[in-house]
């Protein structure tokens, strides 16, 4: 969480504004602070704008890029792919623990090359977690 700059805007319970139920497909929950989402979903929303913006900081910093460029530089194949005996370029550098979770993020033995398709694979994993 610490590099997310995450706007939590005041939820307005209480005020009278029209329930909608919760934007995420399958979800009921009746939202009321205009947000569009609920409580639990909220995250999901930020998680999608962060992700669409790009807008942590983090992963602006002169040391994040300079330590994502060595990284491809020392491993210039996704990883994952590798290990099933597939060469394929890296397309981006992942944590293998997420700095959300509490995995460093400029420590070199924390990355991982990985090409789109491992990536997303990864990413959907750790959300069911
Ligand atoms: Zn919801
Ligand atoms: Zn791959």
């Amino acid at each position: 969480m610490a590099c997310v700059s995450s706007v939590r805007r005041g939820t307005t319970w209480g005020v009278s504004m029209p329930s909608k139920p919760c934007k995420k497909a399958g979800c009921a929950v009746l939202v009321r602070d205009g947000s569009g989402y609920c409580a639990e979903h909220q995250q999901v929303k930020q998680d999608r704008e962060a992700a669409a913006n790009a807008t942590d900081p983090f992963y602006c910093t002169a040391r994040w890029q300079r330590l994502r460029n060595y990284k491809r530089k020392v491993n210039p194949l996704c990883e994952p792919c590798l290990v099933k005996g597939i060469v394929k370029g890296v397309q981006m550098v992942d944590h293998t623990i997420p700095i959300k979770k509490g995995g460093r993020p400029l420590d070199l033995s924390n990355l991982k090359s990985m090409c789109n398709e491992c990536h997303a694979t990864k990413t959907a994993n750790d959300k069911m977690r």
